[in-house]
């Protein structure tokens, strides 16, 4: 029982039960899954040339009062 257990993984994007050594259930969700990872990149480069910005402002107004 604790066999069966070890000899799967589940899909990283909708959870389904998978193969053992595949990481997703089908070329469908890598897809989403790879989709998913770039746009996480994206919106994560944004946040830090958003904060990057408030920083340079904040000293800026910082060094004018
Ligand atoms: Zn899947």
């Amino acid at each position: 029982m604790a066999e069966k257990l070890v000899q799967h993984r589940h899909c990283q994007m909708c959870l389904k039960a998978t193969p053992l050594g595949e990481e997703f259930c089908n070329d469908d969700c890598k897809e989403k899954w790879n989709q998913l990872i770039k746009a996480n990149k994206k919106k994560n480069l944004m946040v830090m040339v958003w904060m990057v910005i408030v920083v340079i402002f904040a000293v800026l107004i910082l060094s004018f009062v």
